[in-house]
């Protein structure tokens, strides 16, 4: 019954009373094109460095960004920059003798060190996009200080890209979500990163699911932030963690001031119909309410009934 209801809904991100929510999904590759969303809002790049010795090549990279762009024709992606290192360790990207390598130089902090590998994928990107008319957008993952987005802005814009971002997944960023945005054209949060940071809780230890769930205040407050400073720069903030697939949080997140969300293909359905039921209204009274929640339980309850 509830697949019924769900297969009521196609197109475009909505509420029941016409507010727009871009509706986007997260890809790793060249698969998933077509799936009834607006684009992709977080195109994961390591696939293509992983398990070798170097870099791929420019036309490597040109020719495999290429596929996704081909895929989702006019529709626009958002291409996140290497995010080396942590759980995703590479060996010409990052240090092996790193002692906390989730704080350690990974993400966007590898340019840094490297600055040929970033430089190359940017050209590389702005290539394939060029090539298939793509409506491309570039974010750095890791990303900490205004500085830094500043910096990346400028690589990117040199590429020849003209619209750029910064992912949101530590909790300086997210406090000073103002600042980065007079810097960037959009940003777009992290939650899985931005609850391990925020909870000194280590993303991969199942032992702290708790501590990671989603519906934690504090990382609802963290979001809040960004979302309140999106809304008073005039630019997009966007969620592509797990929580944007979450049918029940969609429209608290919505209510905070979210612009769009990114999640795996399955997820698209549930959270277009939960979007749909609801008034914007009601989405900001939900959000209102959760965030008086003390706990994740007295939140989930406050949304769910
Ligand atoms: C995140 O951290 O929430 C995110 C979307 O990026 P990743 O899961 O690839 O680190
Ligand atoms: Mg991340």
């Amino acid at each position: 019954e509830r697949e019924a209801s769900l297969a009521r809904y196609s197109g475009p991100g909505a509420t029941a009373d016409g507010h727009q929510v871009k509706l986007l999904l997260n890809v790793g590759g060249a698969t998933d094109g077509d799936v009834d969303a607006e684009g992709v809002g977080l195109f994961r790049t390591e696939f293509l460095f992983l398990d070798r010795a170097d870099a791929p090549s420019r036309e490597e990279q040109r020719r495999a960004y290429g596929e996704v762009f081909r895929l989702f024709g006019d529709r626009p992606v958002v291409v996140r920059t290497l995010d080396a290192g942590a759980d995703k360790p590479l060996p010409f990207a990052n240090a092996d003798d790193e002692p906390n390598p989730a704080l350690g130089v990974r993400g966007y902090r590898v340019s840094w060190r490297k600055p040929d590998l970033l430089a190359d994928q940017l050209a590389a990107i702005a290539d394939a996009a060029a090539e298939h008319g793509t409506d491309v957008r570039v974010m750095a993952p890791m990303i900490a200080t205004a500085a830094e987005a500043r910096d990346f802005v400028a690589l990117a814009r040199s590429a020849g890209l003209g619209n750029v971002g910064v992912m949101i997944e530590i909790p300086a960023a997210a406090l000073r979500a103002a600042d980065i945005l007079a810097e960037v054209d959009f940003v777009s949060l992290g939650t899985n990163d931005l609850s391990q940071y925020a909870f000194g809780a280590d993303r991969v230890l199942g032992e702290l699911g708790a501590l990671l769930d989603p519906w934690q205040p504090a990382l609802l407050d963290l979001v809040a932030v960004v979302a309140e400073a999106g809304r008073a720069a005039g630019k997009p903030v966007g969620v592509c963690g797990e929580a944007a697939g979450d049918p029940g949080l969609a429209p608290v997140l919505v209510g905070l001031g979210v612009t769009s969300l990114s999640m795996s293909a399955p997820a698209v359905p549930a959270v277009r119909a939960a979007l749909r039921e609801r008034t914007l209204d009601d989405c900001t009274d939900l959000a209102e309410r959760v965030r008086r929640a003390p706990d994740p339980a007295a939140a989930r309850s406050h949304a769910l009934g």
